[in-house]
């Protein structure tokens, strides 16, 4: 099972896509706060802190970029994020789901609106550092670029990829067992989802012939192996946003074509390890530690009580944020008397330059629209109405940093 939180079969409702704000609200009865450009600010009485107690955990795609395309809000918001000399002025984790590059590769392709360095950036498989027990082991990489140099990064010492997996396999090795590559060795076999591979149909393909025969995809299929070797998964986003109007395809597409051909083929669920990435609370409570690790590099005393978690997404951004400060209240009620070097909250905070599209038609029978939208969240993640409500609605991402430095009354100098 997973590592995590909840795991349910699909249940059948929503991502929303309401036409204004205020229908989100009309819709599921939210208590959002709505927060526009020349709204007034409701910040906390208090004198002015000029040290921050509290970090964002940004997203990338659709709330800083689309595709290459910088955001033009996201400038002047990252200029409000640093003093004269470029130093951020709140610790600043960027969280994405992305997986098929290295965390450098990610923070080059942030410079166009700042000089961040790799260790703010988090990507979908960067927990996979925490999985040592996996990394002295064979272990079959799906998903594409740099997957050897991804893997090993990490920390996994026995990497191969699908492609090298196909070379080795040909047809004539299925039948001579003398030929069996050496590298697959069955019990310590795992299977790492790193993200959307090309070429779908072979991957769904070799991975399945894995997983129904041990590590050994010469052999014939054995449906008493159950449960399966090992699988972990980074990268749940059914869709994501590039250039083109329309969402695209994510990894969680095609985990859902994997889940649903094994299904298929042996009547089981297939299970997961671990699933990592927004919404997995794995993901926060690692963006946390880089947070932490941070405010302590510059020695900014304060705890970090609140997390400011800017998305785009209602399943990942929102529901992953929120799920995290469900699990830290939880554990705030349960370790009070303990001195927990964790956050106090979790707020999330959509922006409307993504995947949320707040201008979308509602349709006149509200119960119509929830029973005909479908939950976009991965089958492990059961819906509830309650995780997928942002704490705020801003536009875009400068004005969710401005309603934040006002809720914390935060003025540096
Ligand atoms: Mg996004």
């Amino acid at each position: 099972m997973t590592d995590f939180v909840p795991y349910f079969s699909s249940l059948i409702l929503k991502q929303f896509h309401c036409s204004a704000v205020l229908s989100v609200s009309l819709l599921l009865g939210l208590t959002t706060q709505l927060i526009f450009p020349l709204s007034p600010f409701r910040g906390s009485p208090g004198p002015l802190s000029v040290l921050p107690s509290f970090g964002f955990l940004f997203d990338i795609d659709g709330v800083l970029v689309r595709g290459k395309t910088p955001i033009p809000a996201a400038r002047t918001a990252f200029r409000k994020l640093v003093n004269s000399q470029g130093q951020f002025l709140v610790p600043v984790v960027f969280v994405t789901n992305a997986g098929n590059c290295l965390r450098q590769e990610k923070a080059d392709q942030l410079s166009h609106l700042l000089g961040i360095s790799q260790d703010q950036v988090m990507m979908s498989h960067s927990p996979l550092r925490m999985f040592k027990r996996y990394h002295e082991k064979c272990v079959l990489v799906s998903g594409q670029g740099p997957l050897l140099d991804i893997a090993q990064d990490l920390g996994f010492c026995q990497p191969i990829t699908i492609d090298t997996l196909r070379e080795k396999r040909p047809l004539l090795d299925a039948v001579d067992h003398d030929r069996r590559p050496s590298i697959l060795v069955g019990v310590d076999f795992s299977v790492v989802l790193f993200g959307e591979p090309v070429r779908w149909e072979t991957s769904l393909q070799l991975i399945i012939d894995v997983l129904l025969t041990s590590g050994y995809p010469g052999n014939p299929y054995e449906q008493e192996n159950y449960p399966h070797i090992p699988v972990l998964a980074c990268n749940m986003d059914l869709m994501w946003v590039a250039e083109a109007q329309s969402p695209r395809f994510g990894h969680g597409t095609f985990m859902v074509c994997l889940e649903n051909i094994y299904k298929k083929i042996t009547g089981k669920e297939l299970k997961y390890e671990a699933l990592m990435g927004k919404p997995s609370r794995l993901t926060y409570q690692y963006a946390e530690h880089l947070i932490r690790a941070q405010a302590l590099q510059r020695s900014w005393e304060q705890p970090i009580q609140t997390l400011y978690a800017v998305g785009d997404n209602l399943m990942t951004d929102v529901y992953g944020a929120n799920l995290y400060n469900r699990y830290l209240e939880e554990s705030l009620r349960w370790e009070k008397e303990l001195a927990s070097a964790a956050a106090a909250h979790c707020r999330s905070v959509l922006v409307c330059t993504g995947v949320y599209n707040p201008h979308t038609e509602v349709p006149l029978d509200t119960r119509d629209s929830i029973a005909e939208t479908v939950f976009h969240g991965h089958r492990d993640f059961r819906f509830d109405p309650g995780l997928v409500e942002p704490d705020h609605i801003v536009p875009d991402v400068d004005a969710a940093v401005d309603l934040v430095f006002q809720l914390e009354n935060f003025a540096p100098n």
